[in-house]
This record gives structure tokens, C-alpha cells and sequence, in this order.
């Protein structure tokens, strides 16, 4: 009966002009809403399987049953009876959930946290992540949740972390008619050194089309009016990098990956160990690293303020370095452009008498940076 009256209900919003609904409250509320109710499915399927009332129909399990008689993907039926079940021994997740606070992403992540040695630590933290999972950006909550287990299980990161190495591939084929295919799995450390160039020169790339799209238009273009696709530049700054490598002399001094390790935040927020990017890496994962890379120390003071430890990497200056350790993305909220990406940006502008200080400095990526003055500046996080 009660799905009868939401059937009702969703006629009702069916009949209804979308944009009626386009606002930026509605947007949201539908969004609540709709995570509420996957909340609901899942309940009554993790219910549905301990019952076995998926069994008279012959099918092996509940996951079975739903991919036929539903007719979705396995592994989409495989995670929601997943979900539903995970939410047993998770009460809080569970209430947040059906709430719509938080999605069916954020509780496979909680789940994720969950296994035989960091059971206890799980059930005395449970609120304290989900609140974060309520107020967080779902990047920030996944990082979090990562320095959590971190902390929970501190072998198991580190074989997680081997784990992941192992699993290293790279698989680049010849087919019939003569194309390159390919796909490739790498670790965070290694993953991260090989994006980054590719996305430097894809940057290079990108400049250039930009330049020679203004010079035929006039004006500046839009994404569609670049003579390259993004995909097609990748494509273009990996055979760059090959060519590159093949004339780079073998001797050469090779740029040495750099680490950031923050310290003097785990009162407020534990021990930090990441990737520039924002990847989180157990400590041990670093090691093989120690004599190749460039280590910088960052002390967090208070009134966030950033000291930072001389490294062979501050050319573009110390105030800066701190301004992105700190701030570590664009400082726009709709924004997750990280650091490297990002240009140092004064808060009350240079013009007006404002200071080159880290308290007066953010990251802005290009974007955001062109646009500051088409709109109120954007809160810091
Ligand atoms: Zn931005």
C-alpha cells in the first residue's frame, strides 16, 4: 500500500514540466530523495536474501534472482544485495543513508573499511566517519576514510599496498589491421609519476591548440573548436614522451618524485601521507623511495600557517609551497583541480595593497583564476 501511495507520488512529479524542478534547491532535495530510496531497496533486499525467498524460483542466490527477475547487471545486483547486507553491522551508515544524507558510493566505501582487525576501531569511530561523510566533498571523505584504515590496520594497508604493486600491467597489442590497443594497471606512486607527465604535456598540448584556435577564430574557442579531441592529445603526448625518451641521453639527471609529508596535524586529523595529487599511500609504500626522491616536511602551526622545510624544489618559492600543501586544490567549492595545476592567487588583490603572504594567497586552477572577477570570490574550504 505504501508503494502504492509513492507510485502516486511519482506520477505526480512524472506530469510535471522538469523545469519546475531545475532549481538549485529542488536539485538537491530530489538527489536526497532518490538516495533515501535506494537506502529503502536495499534494506528490504538484504531482507529479501536472508529470508531465501529467492530460492523457490531455483535461482542459486539472491544476486541471481534480482539479475533475472529485475533484469540489471550482475554486478550491480551483486552490490546492492552487497550494500544491503553491509548495513547489519553499520547502524549509523545505515540511518544516514536512509536519510539521503549520504549515497550508496559512501557506503561501499565504509564497507571497505570494515574487516576482521579493525572491527572494534569501526564500531567506536562509525559516527565520526559518517559525519564526515555528511559534510566532506565524497574526494575528501574517501581520503579520510583511507588515513582511517590506515590507522585501523596498518599491516593490512601495507599489504594492500603490495597487493596493488603486483597487479602492475601493461598490455599494448597489434591488431588485425594494424592499430595499437592497449590498457594499463599501475600502482599510486608509479601511476601518479606517469599521469603527471602525460597530463604536463597534454598541457602543452593543449596550450598550443588553444593558441592556434584563437589565431583562425579571433576570439577565444570553445572546447569543440580545438583541432583536438582530449583524447586525441593524450594519445599525441604519449608518442611525445616516447620520442622524448628516445632522444634523452641515458645519463641524464632524472626528476626526482617528490613527497609530501605533513606534520603536526594528527591532533585535529591524524597522520597524512599523500601524493601531491591528493593519493593516499601507507608510509611503507614510500620506502623503496627514500634514496630517489625528494622528501619535503611540512609543519602545520596554528591559524593555519604552513612552515616549510628547505627542499631543492622551491623554485617557485617557499610562500607558494606552503599556500599548496595547505590548500592542496583550487580554492573554487565546485572545484578539485589539484596543486600542480593550480596558480597562486592573492585573496585582496596586489593592486589594492594586498600582501604576497601565504594568509593572503589560495590555489585557483586557470579557470576559476580567469573568472574571479565575474563573481563573488569563492569561500575557502
Ligand atoms: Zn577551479
Amino acid at each position: 500500500m505504501v508503494l502504492d501511495d509513492l507510485a502516486e507520488v511519482l506520477e505526480r512529479l512524472r506530469g510535471m514540466d522538469p523545469s519546475a524542478l531545475a532549481d538549485t534547491e529542488s536539485i538537491v532535495a530530489i538527489h536526497r530523495h532518490l538516495a533515501g530510496m535506494e537506502a529503502v531497496a536495499a534494506r528490504a533486499t538484504a531482507a529479501f536474501d536472508a529470508a531465501g525467498h529467492w530460492a523457490p524460483d531455483g535461482a542459486l542466490n539472491a544476486t541471481a534472482w534480482l539479475a533475472t527477475r529485475c533484469r540489471v547487471p550482475r554486478a550491480e545486483a551483486r552490490r546492492r544485495v552487497r550494500r544491503g547486507r553491509a548495513l547489519h553491522s553499520l547502524p549509523e551508515v545505515d540511518h544516514a543513508w536512509s536519510e539521503g544524507a549520504i549515497t550508496g558510493a559512501h557506503v561501499d566505501v565504509m564497507a571497505s573499511l570494515r574487516c576482521p582487525e579493525t572491527e572494534e576501531a569501526l564500531a567506536r569511530d562509525e559516527a565520526l566517519l559518517v559525519d564526515q561523510a555528511r559534510t566532506l566533498t565524497f574526494a575528501q571523505f574517501s581520503r579520510a576514510a583511507a588515513y582511517w584504515k590506515q590507522r585501523a590496520d596498518p599491516d593490512g594497508a601495507d599489504q594492500d599496498a603490495e597487493r596493488r604493486r603486483a597487479r602492475r600491467d601493461v598490455y599494448l597489442v597489434q591488431s588485425f589491421g594494424g592499430t595499437w590497443l592497449g590498457a594499463m594497471t599501475l600502482d599510486p606512486v608509479h601511476g601518479t609519476i606517469v599521469s603527471e607527465e602525460l597530463e604536463r604535456l597534454e598541457h602543452e598540448l593543449f596550450e598550443a591548440d588553444r593558441a592556434e584556435a584563437r589565431d583562425a577564430l579571433g576570439r577565444d574557442p570553445g572546447p569543440a573548436e580545438l583541432p583536438r579531441t582530449p583524447g586525441q592529445r593524450r594519445a599525441d603526448a604519449l608518442v611525445e614522451m616516447a620520442t622524448r625518451s628516445k632522444s634523452c641521453p641515458r645519463d641524464a639527471r632524472r626528476p626526482a618524485p617528490l613527497f609530501t609529508v605533513l606534520v603536526g596535524w594528527e591532533t585535529l586529523y591524524g597522520r597524512i601521507c599523500e601524493l601531491e595529487n591528493g593519493t593516499v599511500v601507507p608510509p611503507g609504500e614510500l620506502l623503496p623511495w627514500l634514496d630517489r626522491a625528494d622528501l619535503e616536511r611540512a609543519v602545520f602551526a596554528p591559524g593555519r600557517r604552513v612552515e616549510i622545510s628547505p627542499t631543492t624544489r622551491l623554485f617557485t618559492g617557499a610562500t607558494r609551497r606552503a599556500i599548496e600543501v595547505r590548500d592542496r586544490e583550487c580554492a573554487h567549492p565546485f572545484c578539485e583541480v589539484t596543486a600542480p595545476f593550480c596558480q597562486a592567487d592573492h585573496i585582496q588583490p596586489w593592486a589594492l595593497g594586498g600582501p604576497t603572504t601565504q594568509e593572503n594567497g589560495r590555489l585557483l586552477c586557470a579557470t576559476h583564476n580567469g573568472r574571479r572577477n565575474e563573481r563573488p570570490p569563492p569561500v575557502a574550504a
